[in-house]
């Protein structure tokens, strides 16, 4: 039951008691007395209704309570939920005043919440890009959806920011702009963050048009030094050859040393010219079906001498079924050479060791193992970059360019394989290299 219905019941007791009282009036005795009783009746029925009523009415007082209690509840959760979100919120009239502000807002603009409204939030905004703000406005005030901008916020007595900005305007119930809500977001970190990575990717394709230029120049250069030195090489074994005994002792070892001084800047220049090779992507396997035992045996033969003069011993063991692979044979070669080498040039006592073993049907495996000087643990990670040795001083006393094991670890790769390495310093070290059987064109 509502308040009109209980008001009506209590008017039509009124207007009962007014008719009885007029009825009452020009009654007889006998007929008043009739009347009362009928009235009393009719007055209980009615007070009995009204008590229901009012029974009625308290309960739904009770529950409009509850309601009350709820909504409140809930609109504080929202006060909250605006207060306290991590985002700048603002609601301004239709002229751009601010009404209301969160605590984010009020930090951002570095103003007092209670101080920020009734100022135009344009005051924020710095003189040359307000006319830009102007215009946004306009222009969303007629598209009616949200929109979002960015734009740089001037704080009172603090430094300006980037700001992202989402803006929705608000209408009254008849369709009136009202004013707009304003989502202010502090992106300064976002901001110098793809600033950051603008700057990387310039530099990052400065250096790949370094890395290009210094390969084109590394090419170019180690075959202007090749043609030279390759006469050198070569005149200087005719004139060994020709003038055996004839020169002077002293002269025949003047060219003696030209002659391996000139094949020992050879192979550095081999080495500079298949780096940048590879490294300009120019490189290609020429894929053949090969024995790889007999690869290895005649690659160990061709180091034999440089172990002996060492007093090394040189061996060599396979656990292989099938021996044929299908494999580049000179890349394949220069990677046992390059590794045969170096276990050679850093072992002083003991021997040098290469294994074949097969890795399940479709994979091989190579090592060549030393008991020479060992790598440091913190080189054994660098090992493998272009230009990076080991003990310097050692390096210095051993020659070398620091590319062998790039250029190594890059054909492998190539030949889609993994080369790793095992080492302890005065104990020996070894190289794995990992191989499949078939290699493909990459
Ligand atoms: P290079 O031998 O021309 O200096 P490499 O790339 O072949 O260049 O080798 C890089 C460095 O790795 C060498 O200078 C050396 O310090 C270390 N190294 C390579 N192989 C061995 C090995 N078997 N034993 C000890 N050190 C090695």
């Amino acid at each position: 039951m509502d308040a009109r219905l209980f008001n009506q019941k209590i008017e039509t007791t009124y207007k009962q008691a007014a008719q009885l009282y007029k009825r009452t009036k020009v009654a007889s005795p006998e007929q008043r007395a009739e009347l009362l009783e009928q009235s009393l009746e009719e007055l209980r029925i009615t007070l009995e209704e009204l008590h229901v009523a009012e029974e009625e009415i308290l309960a739904q007082n009770q529950e409009l309570a509850i309601a009350q209690n709820q909504i409140e509840i809930e609109r504080q959760r929202y006060l909250d939920l605006f207060e306290f979100a991590p985002d700048g919120y603002i609601v301004t009239d239709a002229t751009g005043k601010i009404r209301e502000a969160n605590r984010a807002a009020a930090k951002l603009l570095n103003v007092p919440q209670q101080f920020l409204v009734g100022k135009p939030l344009i005051s924020y905004v710095p003189y040359d890009q307000r006319q830009v703000f102007r215009t946004q406005l306009q222009k969303m005030s007629q598209m009616q959806q949200m929109q979002e901008w960015e734009l740089t916020i001037c704080p009172r007595h603090a430094v300006a920011f980037d700001a992202a900005v989402t803006v929705s305007s608000m209408y009254n119930a008849s369709g009136i702009p009202m004013g707009w809500r304003w989502l202010i977001r502090d992106i300064t970190a976002r901001k110098q963050a793809e600033a950051t990575i603008r700057t990387i990717q310039l530099q990052n394709l400065q250096l790949q048009e370094a890395a290009k230029l210094r390969a084109h120049f590394l090419a170019i250069m180690s075959h202007e030094l090749r043609s030279p030195l390759n006469a050198i090489v070569g005149f200087s074994q005719l004139l060994l050859r020709q003038t055996q005994s004839a020169l002077p002792h002293n002269q025949e070892n003047m060219v003696s040393r030209i002659l391996s001084s000139g094949r020992h800047l050879l192979v550095l220049i081999e080495d500079i010219l298949d780096f940048s090779k590879v490294e300009a992507g120019k490189l290609t396997l020429k894929l053949e079906p090969l024995n790889v035992v007999d690869l290895v045996i005649a690659t160990t033969e061709e180091m034999h001498c440089l172990a002996e003069q060492k007093h090394l011993e040189l061996q060599r063991s396979f656990a292989i079924q099938s021996s044929i692979i299908t494999n580049d044979s000179v890349r394949l070669r220069q990677i046992l050479l390059n590794l045969l080498s170096n276990a050679i040039k850093f072992t002083e006592v003991g021997k040098v060791e290469v294994r074949v073993w097969e890795l399940g049907s479709d994979r091989i495996a190579i090592a060549v193992e030393d008991t020479g000087i060992g790598i440091a643990p913190e080189d054994l990670q660098s090992i493998f970059q272009p230009f990076r040795q080991g003990n310097q001083t050692l390096t210095r006393q051993h020659g070398g360019t620091g590319l062998g094991l790039a250029i190594t670890d890059s054909l492998v790769k190539m030949m889609g394989g993994k080369i790793s390495v095992e080492s302890q310093l005065g104990e020996g070290t070894t190289f794995y290299v990992e191989l499949p059987r078939q290699v493909g064109q990459q």
